[in-house]
């Protein structure tokens, strides 16, 4: 099942919404009801479900040093 991620042009507000069906569709932001949804990305698989960070993406400076996986990365 499909997962669409949604970001409100509105407010900035991001949420995820399971797609059981077409008329699934959500048209209006969960959090000041405005119909100025984005659609950002979606994704069929779980294994690639999880947005990827600038660590994972090998942009973090701080990648080599460690420091991501303990948590006490910036990004
Ligand atoms: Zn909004």
């Amino acid at each position: 099942m499909p997962i669409y991620e949604y970001r409100c042009d509105h407010c900035g507000h991001c949420f995820e919404k399971l797609i059981r069906s077409d008329g699934d569709t959500p048209t209006n932001c969960p959090a000041c009801e405005r119909e100025d949804l984005r659609k950002l990305f979606s994704s069929f698989s779980p294994a690639v479900n999880q947005p990827s960070s600038p660590c994972e993406n090998g942009g973090c400076p701080s990648m080599n040093s460690g420091a991501c996986s303990g948590g006490a990365c910036p990004f």
